[in-house]
């Protein structure tokens, strides 16, 4: 089996020794087992033959077919075997990324979707309610959410069936079905949950909770959404497939990229307000591709409600946390017509919406120590025509 050797990256790339995110991989050779792999640069390296051959204590955590483990371990050993790894990087554990099979890299316990970006929730208030006010009264004091269907995330690279639901437009005298017309896709930034917690999780324990970030596509079939989301939000719109990327970035990657959010308009109540807080917000700089062609840049910097204040809200009446918990920012937009995180938003409400065949893929890095650049990893999809 060809191991490489990558301890020259090219210039400036996001996936070097200030980045280096968990996955899971098999190889050809090995199909059945699944292992923790540790991305740098354009390789895997296999982080329990490393963990193996140093004689380390973690590797029984990194031979394992999942990432709960580790992110069960809690932030001491999240650290220690970051630490650890940035010493094997220049060994020979390692396989091409082109030569590796990766898969969905934790086993998701629940998700929730939040609606975090002030722009597109003022943008879809205003197509969805045209009448009404774009925020609704409880927008800037709570970071509104729902529960999601974790049983249908999926790892970047898996094709999307375009889904089928009722459809009632206003004009229409009856709702008919049949598949989505409107298929649409939302640009957000997933949190995913390592330690759990019995107790509501203040502002400042965010870090001791949250193992890692990526990038997520939540699918939305608008035509769905409209019909069914009143009064208890969306449902079969959404829930037929969530797109995560196959790499889990440790959260203290992005120490150099904290910033401060946005003003905050609205007095907030204690438990959330972050005035006297570190910097909530991440300076991740999204692009969203379809076909290969840039569609837009959604800046996460521009995010109202933070991830620490999310996690916050979800536990803040006593439900618990458990390790493989994911939750999402919601799409984010920035102010500008080319910031907007959905077709929705970029077509204004009238398409064009996705076409059978089409492949969509999120990218995005954030500013690292010394100049570098933090990548996150892709997630792609590719919608194929509803059964
Ligand atoms: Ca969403």
């Amino acid at each position: 089996m060809p191991q490489h050797s990558p301890r020259e990256l090219p210039e400036g790339d996001p996936f070097g020794a200030d980045t280096l995110p968990y996955g899971v991989f098999s190889t050809a050779g090995e199909p059945g087992r699944r292992r923790i792999g540790v991305r740098y640069g354009a390789h895997v390296l296999d982080a329990a033959a490393a963990a193996a051959a140093h004689g380390s204590a973690y590797a029984p955590l990194l031979d394992a077919p999942t990432l709960n483990p580790l992110m069960a371990a809690g932030r001491d050993v999240w650290r220690a075997v970051r630490a650890e790894i940035r010493g094997w990087l220049d060994g020979p554990h390692f396989h091409a990324l082109d030569d590796v099979t990766l898969h969905l890299p934790f086993e998701v316990a629940d998700y929730v979707d939040f609606y975090a970006s002030e722009h597109h929730a003022t943008n879809v208030g205003r197509i969805f309610r045209p009448d009404g006010d774009a925020l609704t009264p409880n927008w800037k004091h709570l970071p509104i959410g729902y529960h999601g269907r974790a049983g249908t995330v999926v790892v970047s690279g898996t094709d999307v069936v375009r889904p089928s639901g009722q459809r009632k437009a206003p004009a229409d005298a009856a709702p008919s079905f049949g598949p989505s017309l409107r298929l649409d896709i939302e640009a957000e930034i997933g949190f995913v949950v390592g330690t759990p917690a019995q107790a509501p999780v203040p502002l400042e324990d965010f870090r001791e909770h949250v193992f890692g970030v990526c990038l997520l596509n939540d699918w939305s079939a608008r035509d769905i959404q409209a019909w069914e989301y009143v009064p208890l939000g969306p449902f079969l719109g959404k829930s037929f497939a969530t797109s995560v990327s196959a790499w889990i970035t440790p959260l203290d990657a992005f120490d150099e990229a904290r910033t401060a959010p946005p003003e905050r308009t609205h007095p907030l109540l204690p438990y959330l307000d972050d005035a006297k807080a570190e910097p909530g917000g991440i300076d991740l700089r999204i692009e969203v591709r379809i076909n290969g062609e840039v569609v837009s840049r959604p800046p996460f910097s521009a995010m109202y409600w933070t991830a620490a204040q999310q996690l916050a809200h979800m536990t803040v009446n006593g439900a618990t946390l458990r390790t493989g918990d994911l939750y999402a920012s919601g799409t984010v937009s920035g102010p500008e017509p080319d910031q907007l995180g959905c077709l929705l938003e970029l077509t204004k409400g009238k398409g064009p919406w996705l076409a059978d065949g089409d492949e969509v893929t999120l990218t995005a890095w954030a500013p690292g120590p010394d100049g570098t650049r933090i990548g996150l990893g892709e997630v792609t999809g590719r919608i194929l025509p509803a059964r």
